[in-house]
């Protein structure tokens, strides 16, 4: 067992996950295995009942698990899947010890946050060694040094290395450039470091975030500071392209000087195939324009990107595979329902995606994008919420059913085309929101002859879920009647889970997020399909 903590410094929202996630492929691409865990300080179970607009995107394992969205960061560096327990949070832990003093375990004794809590903290990062058997577990400790929630997780990290598990610290920290002074301050890295000192924690690299890297000057000065060698502060300058972070740590031999701090001989790096797929990403020339309709992407004055983050990445790496790049253009739902005009700016996109979603905010916008790409054979990508919304559009405008809806906006509609899931009605009931959705990886069967078949090339898949509504198996019938094909569903049919449209250039919406198996060098096979078909290649 080789640990390697994560810290950040200075502020968060620094790319952590990415530095996090690359160290774990530098280590790969040396040919050890490695898995990485997120620690995460709030007191919310999982990561289920956030909302996406405040924290990010939540990130379905393929066991069920609603977690941070680094995970899928680390499930992509390093192509592993990764189960819930890599996503520890507060809560998890804290339950966890109240109820065993409840039964009674630790009878007569004072349960204290030190050794208690730290210890079950322990148990939980000491599980997934021994359950992944990995080479290396990195662990992403979340929140900056300096804040009260994360200091158990610390302390945790502290007291492992002192029981002599080889333990590796890694200090992520911001430098800011004053534009007036032309200059890069090391000032608050060197306070950061000194808190973590404080914690009884020596790290043993600096990697220094910052908009350019770190002259010479000021590394000596970082590293006399932070008690520290020169060679040890580690760059990582802001780049345009997250996955060359693993090539530019390799540029600094950043693996192996981790390997020497374990006391492992250097190794080379088989990196050809990862320097591909970037070179790539970095230097095509042929752009294809795709709208991505959703609702979450403003807070306050800004622009959050974060609640859908695996889309964008799965894009990316389609159109690697097919060597173009995407221009991702943000359209906000609720635009088309104040000005209908606007759809017609859809006319200039080579592809629509319309991710999940959740409520009845920007639905009927989105609707209408959806008629929209269907009447104008703009290629289609539903996801989740995307397919509901493309059943319903299928029905109001083709099969002229009055007023189709989801129960889920419109509770007592004359046709419920998208209803809850029989077994998700209990649930809603009670009011018991955590986890209690349709989670993780199910099989998907696909009908042979459809363009789902001809895109998977296979008859069975395992795809992501995270839904309680359905397409109601009472109106089947006349949506296939009409014309609408499900060319994917549970094993037993019961359940659609690919609807696409005959005649089309490509109409698939599912009720999976194929997202969130998408790889760099490997990418979804539907996102490939609707790739493919935005830049005209025929199949
Ligand atoms: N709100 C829909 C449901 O719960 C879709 C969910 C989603 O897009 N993830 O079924």
């Amino acid at each position: 067992m080789h640990l390697i903590f994560v810290t950040g410094g200075v502020v968060s929202g620094l790319g952590k996950g990415i530095s996090t996630s690359s160290i774990a492929k530098v280590l790969k691409m040396k040919g050890f295995s490695a898995t990485v865990m997120k620690i995460d300080p709030y007191i919310n179970f999982d990561a289920g009942t956030l909302r996406p607009s405040e924290h990010g995107e939540v990130w379905v394992t393929e066991d069920g698990g609603e977690t941070d969205q680094d995970l899928g960061n680390y499930e992509r560096f390093t192509d592993t899947t990764l189960g819930k327990k890599h996503n520890v949070t507060t809560g998890q832990v804290f339950s966890t010890v109240i109820e065993r003093e409840r039964k009674g375990e630790y009878l007569g004794k004072t349960v204290q946050p030190i050794p208690h809590i730290t210890d079950e903290i322990k148990k939980r990062i000491i599980d997934v060694a021994d359950s992944t058997k990995a080479d290396f577990v990195l662990i992403e400790i979340g929140g900056v040094v300096g804040d009260y929630e994360n200091i158990l997780f610390l302390e945790t990290a502290r007291q492992m290395k002192l029981e002599n598990i080889p333990v590796v610290f890694v200090h992520v920290a911001y430098l800011p450039f004053l534009e007036k002074l032309g200059e890069i301050k090391s000032k608050p890295v060197q306070h950061s470091t000194r808190e973590l000192l404080s914690l009884g924690i020596q790290p043993d690299f600096i990697i220094c975030r910052s908009a350019m890297p770190i002259d010479d000057v000021r590394k000596e000065k970082i590293g006399l500071f932070c008690n520290i060698a020169k060679q040890n502060i580690i760059d990582n300058p802001d780049i345009g392209n997250i996955y060359e972070l693993p090539l530019f740590f390799e540029e600094q031999d950043f693996g192996n000087k981790i390997l020497k701090k374990f006391n492992i001989d250097a190794k080379p790096s088989d990196d050809i195939e990862w320097k591909n797929f970037v070179n790539i990403l970095n230097n095509v020339d042929k752009t294809i324009k795709i709208g991505i309709v959703g609702k979450y992407f403003d807070i306050g004055g800004y622009k959050l990107l974060d609640s859908y983050v695996s889309v964008i990445e799965a894009v990316r790496h389609a159109c690697a595979e097919n060597q173009v790049s995407p221009d991702i253009r943000w359209i906000d739902s609720k635009d088309f329902e104040k000005y209908p005009s606007r759809l017609d700016d859809l006319k200039q996109l080579d592809g629509i995606i319309i991710p999940g979603g959740f409520g009845g905010s920007g639905v009927e916008g989105k609707i209408s994008a959806i008629q929209y790409a269907r009447e104008n054979n703009i290629p289609y990508l539903g996801l989740c919420y995307g397919m509901q919304l493309a059943v319903i559009e299928f029905a109001r405008n083709v099969c002229k059913l009055e007023n189709a809806h989801s129960t889920e906006i419109l509770p007592d509609c004359k046709n419920p085309v998208v209803d809850i899931l029989p077994w998700q009605k209990e649930i809603i009931a009670k009011q018991n929101y955590g986890a209690t959705m349709r989670l993780g990886g199910q099989i998907v069967k696909i009908k042979p002859g459809t363009l789902a078949y001809a895109t998977y090339n296979k008859g069975n898949v395992i795809e992501r879920f995270r839904h309680r509504y359905e397409i109601n198996p009472d109106y089947v019938n006349i949506l296939e009647k009409y014309g609408l094909i499900f060319s994917g569903s549970t094993p037993d049919e019961t359940i659609k889970q690919i609807a696409e449209l005959p005649g089309h250039k490509f109409f698939i919406a599912s009720q999976f997020h194929p997202e969130f198996t998408s790889r760099p060098l490997k990418p979804n096979p539907l996102f490939d399909g609707f790739v493919k078909a935005c830049i005209d290649l025929v199949r």
